[in-house]
Parts: structure tokens; C-alpha cells; sequence
């Protein structure tokens, strides 16, 4: 599956928010939002001080951009999710982003196994995790309540696992996700309930976006 190759802190700038796409550079002064908080490309600078009222269907637009790149998936992918999401049960909205935090890389990134989804990305990518006690490499593997990950045996012994232990426990992890750090292994124990969902998204737009075509 394909994923965005490009510069990642211009996503933010598009968005005009911290997406928090890059780990600890987030945290840091060195920033990109810190330092050029307006949209990116040559008129970038001056639209920001040019106010136009969005259309509903920029702001449908926008949501939408912005949840696909606070997970990293891409249009046609994303796209899957919404579908997937209208056949389940419930509100369409909230299964969205219920889908999109059960994928492996997310989850590990929830468990504090990295500081970014990215970066769970290449770990997963790079074959350091069992999912049920079997080798996935599939970021986009999406988990349901009762599977189980774990750093594989092989992998425990690198210098980055050996050290994740402590920099994990510093991490906090949500009431729907169940971790051991000792062993670098977790569990989802449920689906995450709307108020457990941060990143300031809202699926409503996002539905309406895909509703009106
Ligand atoms: Fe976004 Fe992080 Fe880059 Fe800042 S450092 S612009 S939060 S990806």
C-alpha cells in the first residue's frame, strides 16, 4: 500500500496545526510550525493574512486531508476505511476513526512503542512485530479487540528495543490498549470510545465530504 513520500511538515503548514507527524522534532523548537507557521509555496506567506470564507465543502475538503494525514493513508485507502465504515454498525463517523486507530501502526504508536506513527511504520515494515504470535509487516493491518503485539524475540536484543523500555514507560497509554513494557508486548483490549480519539478531527465533515458524491 502506498504512503505519502513527501515533506511531511508541509502538511502541517497546509492544515495551519501541529499534526505531530515527526516525533520528538514536534516537541522541539525546531519545528516548522514554529518557525513558518503559514502555508507552504511561494504565496503561502501572504494567504495567511488573507481571510476567505470557506465553502462547506473546503471545510469537508479539509477535514478530510487533514485526518488522512494525521494517520498517513492515502486517498483510495482512506477511502476503503469510509466504506468499511458505512457497513458497520453504529454511527459512520466515529467507525471511521475507529477503523483508522485499529491499524497496527497506530496502535503501536498509542502503546509507546514509537514516537510516531512513521516511525511505527518503518518498525513494522522492518518485521520487529508479531501480531498474535505470528510476523506481520503490514502497518496497515487493522487489529480487533483481543489481538495481541509484541517486539519479536529477535528484535528485543537491538540497541533501540533495549532502550524503548524505559522511554515507553515514560509514554502514557489509553484505557482501550493494554501494555507490558518488561516484555514489550500489548493487547487491544477494546474499540476506543470518541473522547479517547484525539488529534482534533472532525468525522462528521469527513462523512459529509464523502456523502455528497
Ligand atoms: Fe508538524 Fe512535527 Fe513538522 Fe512540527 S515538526 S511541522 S508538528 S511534523
Amino acid at each position: 500500500m502506498g504512503r505519502y513520500r513527501g515533506p511531511v511538515c508541509k502538511l502541517c503548514r497546509r492544515e495551519g496545526e501541529k499534526l505531530f507527524l515527526k516525533g520528538e522534532r514536534c516537541y522541539s523548537a525546531k519545528c516548522a510550525m514554529e518557525r513558518r507557521a503559514y502555508p507552504p509555496g511561494e504565496h503561502g506567506r501572504s494567504a495567511q493574512f488573507r481571510r476567505r470564507r470557506e465553502s462547506d465543502f473546503a471545510r469537508q475538503l479539509r477535514a478530510k486531508q487533514k485526518a488522512r494525514r494525521v494517520y498517513g493513508v492515502m486517498e483510495r485507502q482512506f477511502r476503503r476505511y469510509y466504506e468499511e465504515s458505512l457497513r458497520r454498525r453504529g454511527l459512520t463517523g466515529l467507525n471511521l476513526l475507529q477503523v483508522l486507530e485499529s491499524r497496527l501502526d497506530n496502535v503501536i504508536y498509542r502503546l509507546g512503542y514509537a514516537s510516531s506513527r512513521k516511525q511505527a511504520r518503518v518498525l513494522v515494515t522492518h518485521g520487529h512485530f508479531n501480531v498474535n504470535d505470528r510476523r506481520t509487516d503490514v502497518p496497515s493491518m487493522l487489529l480487533s479487540p483481543g489481538d495481541k503485539i509484541s517486539v519479536r524475540e529477535g528484535s528485543r536484543q537491538r540497541k533501540h528495543f533495549k532502550e524503548l523500555r524505559d522511554i515507553a514507560a515514560e509514554r502514557s497509554v489509553p484505557d482501550w490498549l493494554r501494555r507490558d513494557v518488561e516484555s514489550l508486548s500489548g493487547e487491544m483490549v477494546r474499540l476506543p470510545e470518541r473522547l479517547e480519539i484525539d488529534g482534533n478531527l472532525n468525522e462528521q465533515l469527513i462523512v459529509e465530504y464523502y456523502s455528497r458524491r
